[in-house]
């Protein structure tokens, strides 16, 4: 009886043990000059990557749920200044702060989702209540705001998201706009130099659930209520257990018109790719064809972290399922 007993118990921790957890993470791709990035900032990068991993895993490691790791994650990237999401985000064309936010559980196709919010402190628990505390998927602007506070989030002065640097940028925005004397409404959002900085994560549970989340001030000098791919399941953010947890970063409107998230797993599902070619066609041929500059993070049913982009750069990190860390800005 008691060796049954043991021989059980072994069993129940073996299989226990085979269960991965994983997480990965993403601040924003895009082309960030190596001579233009000083040492401190660098180092803030990696350090807040390092943080927000940390916040995330601890969760997953103690058996928490990927849905609450992947809001720690990118509660500690909003909150750092450093990067576009939450306090630090980049400025409207009209010199404002709004922000996009998504969420999504791969155990039932649940989602959430924030757009255009200027006082909310942190868009993706806002998103994440859309998804538990409504029958809806997506709020915007100030019906968001409601909901928000209504539901007791933390509300915020919209001075709490400016930071001297991303005013700056928007300036210099500005002048090489009316230098190109481009008429305002023509003008490009930009994605050039150190402008990226939208955060993301995907986390994988040891209960098998995936779950994926977004985050972003949008682009430098976006006009007035414009919306990009990070507050839109399918494009910004997907999660199925079935297939994987995504979140994307770069020129949002490619990534809307391609469904560049919802396109991985879908490629997943039909055609019975692995994640990591699934991932590649998408955001090196597709989206590069296209003309769409960004990348993707990815975790799989078992575990396999992805990061692909067609940029110079995507500040990304991971912890894999073997526990081993990494964060990178480079390719
Ligand atoms: N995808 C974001 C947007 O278009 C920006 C970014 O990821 O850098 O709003």
């Amino acid at each position: 009886m008691k060796a049954i007993a043991a021989a059980l118990l072994l069993f129940i921790a073996m299989t226990a043990q085979a269960k991965p957890i994983a997480i990965v993470i993403h601040g924003g791709a895009g082309r960030i000059d190596r001579d233009a990035l000083t040492p401190e900032r660098e180092r803030q990068y990696h350090a807040t990557l390092e943080q927000s991993l940390r916040a995330g895993h601890a969760i997953l490691a103690r058996g928490g749920s990927a849905l609450d790791a992947v809001e720690a994650a990118i509660v500690v990237m909003e909150d750092a200044p450093v990067f576009n999401a939450g306090k630090g985000a980049v400025f409207t064309a009209e010199g404002k702060n709004e922000l996009d936010a998504s969420i999504m559980d791969g155990s039932g196709l649940q989602a959430g989702a924030v757009g255009g919010v200027t006082t909310v402190k942190n868009p993706i628990r806002a998103a994440r209540a859309v998804m538990e505390k409504s029958p809806h998927v997506l709020f915007t602007n100030r019906g968001a705001e409601k909901f928000a506070s209504d539901n007791g989030l933390e509300m915020v002065d919209p001075k709490y998201f400016i930071t001297e640097r991303r005013w700056k940028q928007i300036q210099a925005w500005l002048k090489q706009q009316e230098a190109k004397d481009k008429p305002r409404a023509a003008a490009e959002p930009d994605r050039h130099a150190d402008y990226f900085g939208t955060v993301g994560c995907v986390a994988l549970d040891a209960n098998g659930n995936l779950a994926a989340g977004t985050s972003t001030g949008g682009m430098t000098g976006k006009r007035f209520g414009r919306i990009g791919d990070s507050p839109i399941i399918g494009a910004g953010t997907y999660a199925d257990n079935r297939t994987a947890g995504i979140s994307c970063t770069g020129h949002g409107e490619y990534f809307i018109r391609h469904a560049v998230a919802h396109d991985i797993s879908a490629r997943m599902a039909y055609k019975k790719e692995s994640l990591a070619k699934a991932a590649r066609d998408v955001v090196q041929t597709v989206l590069k064809q296209a003309g769409g500059s960004g990348g993707v993070i990815s975790i799989d049913a078992l575990g396999n972290i992805v990061m692909e982009f067609n940029t110079p750069a995507m500040t990304r990190g991971s912890i894999d399922r073997d526990g081993k860390t990494k964060t990178a800005i480079f390719k």
